[in-house]
């Protein structure tokens, strides 16, 4: 099946983290508003569907101040965040922490230990030694053997009474960079619907979040790209009332003597995950699909997908680039309600079920 593109002529387009989304300003619609704000390294836009504009407006830059404090809240990047202090402090004697806080951190061991730390925001001691933050560095055997020593959500010790957090090791660290945006996400369309705007949409470099409809009654129409290629869509659905997230390695890297180093690190082995493709996952939150899409990542396509049968209310899917067809599609089998059109042009559906057993 080829997709047209026909409807979307006035479309606005919005290519972020592998998502190109298409919201469809035809006639007689809702109106809407939209706004953008670069928050958490990277841009968040947010479109509601209203008539009440000016009430939007206001609720959508509050939205925003909610993201805003929830980076200030679990930031890496900013040293007196309350992640960073969290960092600091909790080898010594165990931290209290905000609610938030100790909400995202709950979610984290969660799917740490749902994942068996495919995900694992314990993996700041890897994300140090390999200087993700700064120019980036490639470190030595033995460096990678003693830093994962100190990698793994089970060296800390969450209270849920008390909201403390406690290291059992020096030199063990936190990362939220894999669940951060899901998270704020949630929370800023926990805040939408409660203001009483039901139809939404929340792009956040590559993690979205669809409320309700579109402008014209419609499921937002979502489009995933190519992950060799971002301006080519190659995977079409519609979406209501759930969140996509898809994690890929082309956007954030190092690079250290010409060679480049995916963002994604496996907390296993240590190394950079080595997958040029990408994997998208439809999931009831925003905070889960990010989670899972980094979790995936890790996983990659086989593993991924024998995991994936055991949460059939995940659905997901990889793009692997191929050499004949440019990207192959390979996804799990719940994804049929979605009425998904994989562009044909681009992407083959080559691998039977057998073949990924
Ligand atoms: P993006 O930020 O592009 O949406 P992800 O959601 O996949 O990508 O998160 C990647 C970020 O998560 C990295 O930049 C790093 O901060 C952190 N991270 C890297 N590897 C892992 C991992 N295996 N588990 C959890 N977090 C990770
Ligand atoms: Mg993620």
């Amino acid at each position: 099946m080829i997709f047209m593109k026909r409807n979307f002529n006035r479309g606005v387009h919005f290519l972020l983290s592998g998502i190109i989304l298409l919201v469809g300003l035809g006639r007689a619609q809702a109106l809407s508003v939209s706004r953008a704000q670069y928050l958490m390294g990277t841009i968040c836009e947010i479109t509601v569907i209203t008539e009440r504009i000016g009430k939007a407006e206001m609720a959508i830059s509050k939205a925003f101040q909610e993201i805003l404090d929830l980076d200030r809240m679990m930031s890496s990047y900013r040293s007196d965040s309350e992640l960073s202090r969290v960092n600091a402090q909790a080898a010594t004697s165990p931290v209290s922490t905000s609610p938030r806080l100790f909400e995202a951190l709950s979610y984290s061991s969660h799917y740490a230990i749902l994942t068996q730390n495919a995900f694992d925001p314990a993996v700041e001691p890897l994300i140090q030694l390999w200087d993700f933050r700064g120019e980036g560095r490639v470190p030595t055997k033995q460096g990678v053997q003693e830093a994962l020593q100190k990698v793994g959500f089970e060296k800390i010790v969450l209270d849920d009474d008390s909201h403390t957090v406690f290291f059992r090791e020096n030199g063990v660290g936190i990362d939220l960079g894999g669940i951060g945006k899901g998270y704020a996400l949630d929370r800023a369309a926990l805040y939408l619907k409660k203001e009483g705007f039901p139809n939404a949409l929340l792009n956040f470099g590559g993690e979205i979040l669809v409320l309700g409809h579109g402008p014209e009654g419609e499921d937002w129409k979502m489009e995933v790209a190519d992950p060799q290629d971002r301006t080519q869509g190659v995977v079409f659905f519609y979406a209501t009332d759930v969140a996509i997230s898809t994690s890929g390695n082309s956007e954030r890297f190092i690079e250290v003597d010409g060679k480049r180093y995916g963002h994604i690190l496996d907390p296993r082995s240590g190394y950079p995950v080595k997958f040029n493709g990408s994997v998208t996952v439809i999931g009831p939150s925003a905070t889960d699909a990010d989670a899972l899409s980094t979790a995936l990542f890790v996983m990659g396509e086989k593993e991924g997908l024998k995991w994936l049968k055991k949460f059939p209310q995940i659905r997901a899917f990889y793009l692997v680039p191929d050499r004949s067809t440019g990207v192959r599609f390979a996804g799990t089998e719940n994804l049929s309600n979605l009425g998904i059109v994989v562009n044909s042009e681009k992407t083959t559906l080559t691998k039977t079920k057998e073949e990924i057993k």
